[in-house]
């Protein structure tokens, strides 16, 4: 079971999607993601409660 958050949740018309076992890591991946792809220098407290209120737990298939 993965955490996912999808960057277009966010609000930035992207495509790219983040997978991750914790909220941490999640957050963690999206800072560098923002500041390499949309040039987003600081995650502002504002998009650190965004994408905690967007990140979905992705169920296994099996
Ligand atoms: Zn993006």
């Amino acid at each position: 079971m993965a955490k996912l958050l999808r960057c277009r949740d966010v609000g930035f018309d992207c495509e790219a999607e983040v997978r991750a076992d914790t909220d941490a890591e999640i957050l963690d991946q999206v800072a560098r993601h923002a500041r390499e792809v949309h040039g987003l220098e600081d995650v502002s407290d504002e998009v650190v409660a965004k994408v905690l209120s967007v990140i979905t737990t992705e169920h296994a298939t099996t």
